[in-house]
């Protein structure tokens, strides 16, 4: 399995194979796993590891908040701004559970290196 297929599985990243959240679903946060069930490899390596999965976050909605500018441009000839700023804003609250547990995921699995 390739590493960034488990990533967005929600796979440990040491193992590949035990499951980090409680939930598999994308639209829900769910509750995080301390260690993974199979190879008890412990997800939060040190205190306040997760505070820098929010850079990863940031980019990762500033990406959405650009793309759909970027998207509302081209789709719609007169778009008011406020009206582009609302779905940008709306954006942010959709796909909160998902950038939460994928900045994670990419937080965690840059510095976790694979064990077979
Ligand atoms: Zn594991």
């Amino acid at each position: 399995m390739s590493r960034i297929k488990s990533l967005f599985q929600f796979k440990c990243p040491k193992c590949e194979s035990g499951n980090v959240f409680s939930e598999k679903k994308y639209l829900s946060f769910g509750k995080m796993n301390s260690n993974s069930n199979l190879c008890n490899h412990k997800f939060e390596m040190e205190p306040g590891f997760f505070f820098g999965a929010m850079y990863v976050s940031y980019g990762l909605t500033m990406a959405i908040a650009g793309a759909l500018f970027v998207l509302s441009q081209l789709l719609f000839e007169d778009i008011s701004i406020s009206f582009i700023l609302g779905l940008i804003a709306l954006s942010f609250i959709l796909f909160a559970p998902i950038n939460y547990k994928v900045s994670r995921m990419v937080w965690m699995y840059l510095f976790t290196q694979k064990t077979v």
